[in-house]
């Protein structure tokens, strides 16, 4: 059979896993609002519910809208299986929940998402997962961080809110040598900008409540699994590997193969967790992948443009964008995201926490909130809002400290986005 070239990019943002509706031939994907599906007869319920036959049982293991959903990103990323949930916290949840057991450890980044650190370092204590942040520009930190007990490594590609830049390749290759996953939060790149499977990682996941739905208005996330990690191997991973009592004593890994994550994570993970995505903003977010380059490019192109303005701006002490060439990140942002550093980034402010507060409520067409990869300009001060929750020291290591003010850039017309800004930032002086 002659192999079938795959298609580009943009061309799986808007067809994969989606096609016209058998019945009515509808051709955008319906929003499949319904809780559950009618069995053929007792056997066909019998074998659904062994996990003999794939087909749709109840919503909150799956759905055909999210289903759908869960095929584009799996594409996008290109990775084998993706697990859609109710938030990208969720999604967190649903890929520790898979390799972690009591008293197992993993090493993160300690310069991830504010919401992320206060996820792994207190609520995660509860389950019994411990967290050992680390500085991960240096993966030297990675690798004497890891234990007996560690099961995994987690960090952003592009992290959220310093525009900070992880050595992906570096890092993977301490993974494998620990054999461990490398689960990379690729929220802030999105897989147009970076695909974290090409340089190694084992697990990607997302808030897709971001740039991957791009109006704000939908809250969700997912994990995407590569598909290549070799769950059985080094006796690590009991919760894939081994005989699932739930399940008649079956072995994810052994019965499904590179599909054991995405399987687990939905016969096990959403059906007992519960954390399902809903059909609509499965809907919404695949609406907003079908423009996901176009926006990307238009998002990255903004932001360089107002990076640059502040650079050279006064008021301003310094900025904090991997698209600079004076940013510590610049030759990891060339390597890992070629078409550009994205569209969040951070500077400071001569005049400290009075300033930024100063700056964020001068602004006017910039929106005040605590969103990312929206349509919209939006400016926060994290010190005072996402980031209040830690201590001053986990502030600074995040990049979050007083004088600091994050923007994420929209698609408005950027001279007006510059006049918002130059006109916020006269108010403070
Ligand atoms: C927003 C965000 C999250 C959390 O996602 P929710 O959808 O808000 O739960 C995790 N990581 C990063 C990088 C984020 O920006």
């Amino acid at each position: 059979m002659k192999k079938t070239k795959t298609p580009g990019f943009e061309t799986r943002m808007i067809h994969a896993g989606t096609q016209p509706e058998p019945v009515t031939g509808a051709r955008q994907t319906p929003i499949f609002q319904n809780t559950s599906y009618v069995f053929h007869d007792a056997d066909h319920a019998a074998s659904l519910f062994n996990l003999q036959t794939f087909g749709f049982i109840y919503s909150r293991l799956t759905n055909p809208t999210v289903a759908a959903l869960e095929e584009r990103l799996a594409s996008l990323e290109g990775g084998r299986g993706a697990t859609c949930c109710a938030s990208g916290h969720a999604a967190q949840i649903l890929a520790f929940f898979a390799i972690m057991a009591p008293g197992d450890r993993f090493v993160a980044s300690n310069r991830l998402y504010g919401g992320s650190i206060t996820q792994f370092g207190k609520t995660f204590k509860k389950f019994d997962w411990q967290v050992d942040f680390v500085d991960v520009d240096n993966p030297e930190n990675v690798r004497k961080a890891i234990g007996p007990k560690t099961k995994a490594i987690f960090v952003e590609s592009l992290a959220n809110p310093g525009g900070v830049v992880s050595d992906l390749e570096a890092l993977s290759a301490i993974a494998q040598a620990a054999e461990i996953p490398l689960i990379v939060d690729n929220t802030m790149a999105t897989p147009y900008l970076c695909r974290p499977f090409e340089w190694g990682a084992d697990l990607v996941v997302h808030s897709t409540t971001k740039f991957l739905s791009g109006n704000g208005t939908s809250v969700g996330g997912a994990v995407v699994d590569s598909g290549r990690f070799d769950w059985a191997k080094s006796g690590k991973f009991p919760g894939l590997a081994e005989p699932e009592p739930a399940y008649h004593g079956l072995s994810f890994y052994e019965t499904f193969g590179d599909m054991a994550f995405t399987m687990q994570a939905h016969a096990v993970g959403l059906r007992d967790l519960g954390a399902t995505m809903a059909p609509m903003n499965a809907f919404q977010t695949l609406l907003g992948t079908e423009t996901l380059s176009l926006r990307m490019e238009r998002h990255c192109a903004n932001a360089k443009t107002v990076a640059e303005f502040l650079e050279n701006h006064e008021a301003v002490d310094w900025v904090s964008c991997a698209a600079l060439p004076a940013s510590p990140y610049h030759d990891l942002g060339l390597k890992y995201l070629p078409l550009g550093a994205g569209s969040v980034f951070t500077f400071g402010v001569k005049g400290g926490y009075e300033a930024g507060v100063k700056v964020v409520e001068s602004c006017e067409l910039f929106s005040h909130l605590a969103n990312i990869g929206d349509s919209r300009s939006l400016i926060l001060h994290p010190a005072s809002t996402t980031h209040r929750q830690l201590t001053e020291e986990q502030r600074e290591a995040a990049g979050a400290g007083p004088a600091v003010v994050r923007l994420s850039i929209g698609l408005e017309t950027v001279e007006d986005l510059i006049d918002d800004l130059g006109k916020a930032l006269a108010a403070t002086v």
